[in-house]
């Protein structure tokens, strides 16, 4: 028997941050997040995203839809970083933006690779993916490099 070393191979740290909580209307948006693709879901009548997904378009009442990719590419419209209480599974409070996606709807996320005090209104943002418990991943931002 041999006495484990520092050069032994260390397996990398879980995520902390909690698995999403899948609905039976989001599961497609989850699924594929899992496997690193932005979708959003469009009336297949009047090609009006729907956001959060749901089964029947507000716009023209039609039940018809269809799963899109999106460009993952945005603009923060707004953000605060919560310190009270502290967010449960992260070990600093993170960013939480309103992100105005270009195809013209808004989704709350995460912004990364940022100070807070660098955050400004129109700021040009990616998506980008973070792990989770139970081995899924969310899409989150990051600042367009230049
Ligand atoms: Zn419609």
């Amino acid at each position: 028997m041999t006495a484990p070393t520092d050069s032994a191979p260390t397996a990398p740290a879980k995520p902390t941050r909690l698995a999403p909580i899948v609905t039976l209307d989001a599961k497609f948006f989850w699924d594929a997040a899992d496997q690193g693709q932005f979708v959003g879901e469009r009336c297949a009548e009047c090609r009006q995203f729907r956001f959060p997904p749901r089964p029947m378009c507000p716009n023209c009442h039609s039940v018809k839809r269809e799963t899109v990719q999106l460009s993952g590419r945005g603009t923060v419209y707004t953000w605060i970083q919560p310190r009270h209480p502290t967010p449960f599974g992260f070990k600093e409070p993170p960013i939480v933006a309103t992100v105005e996606l270009e195809e013209g709807y808004r989704l709350v996320s995460n912004l990364y690779d940022i100070a807070l005090e660098e955050v400004k209104p129109g700021l040009p943002v990616e998506v980008f993916f973070a792990p989770t418990a139970g081995n899924h991943q969310v899409p989150v931002f990051r600042p367009v490099k230049k």
